[in-house]
């Protein structure tokens, strides 16, 4: 059985970047609805149930065609949504350091010719889906709760959820702004710790 995982922080931890609102609501109701669906799909395959999640998500297509599109969406799920949380600390934002900085000052120019970059591919995206920085520093999009994992991908180092559920209590269609924000509570030392290890052992759902 999956459970919702504890949160770090208050649920007012983000102050006016991301409201208690939307933070409870998330996290209570559409984390917990990707856990239970999940789980409900699994009652269906024992097999499957003593894996890791990754591997699941990592191994889709041979998930049994009737629970398929349910763990693809509620796993999915469940797997964005455990990083998401950890994705962000009340005393984020800034900027990397160290490896992860030098790294992504090679690869784009300057950091924030890496903000900008995502932030194209985040507004970019059409409808429900995620924007992901993989460990290779390329930024790439998922639709819905599709996760990096499903197309052979490794474990991505961030990820920013693009839903509107994420944001719109808030910012209404203003996604931009969102994504603005959401630059004030990124934990770039969980970020630059992943950069450091990509394996496969980085993630404990
Ligand atoms: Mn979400």
């Amino acid at each position: 059985m999956y459970r919702l995982p504890p949160l770090g922080y208050n649920y007012d931890a983000f102050g006016t970047y991301i409201s208690k609102h939307i933070m409870e609501l998330h996290y209570t109701k559409h984390h917990q609805t990707y856990v239970d669906k999940l789980n409900t799909a699994l009652e269906k395959a024992p097999d499957l149930q003593g894996k890791p999640l990754p591997t699941i998500l990592a191994d889709i297509n041979n998930v049994p065609e009737d629970i398929r599109t349910a763990v693809r969406n509620h796993g999915g799920g469940h797997y964005n949504h455990t990083l998401f949380w950890l994705f962000m600390s009340p005393s984020g934002g800034g900027e990397p350091s160290g490896e992860l900085l030098d790294a992504l000052k090679e690869k784009y120019g300057s950091f924030q010719d890496f903000i900008d970059e995502f932030e194209t591919k985040a507004l970019g995206l059409f409808g429900s889906g995620w924007v992901w920085l993989q460990p290779d520093l390329s930024i790439v999009t998922t639709p819905n709760q599709d996760s990096p994992l499903m197309v052979g991908a490794d474990e991505p180092l961030l990820g920013l959820d693009v839903w509107e559920h994420a944001y719109y209590l808030d910012y209404t269609y203003k996604r931009g702004d969102y994504i603005k924000a959401w630059w004030h509570v990124v934990d770039w030392d969980f970020v630059g710790e992943r950069f450091k290890k990509t394996d496969d052992s980085q993630l404990s759902l």
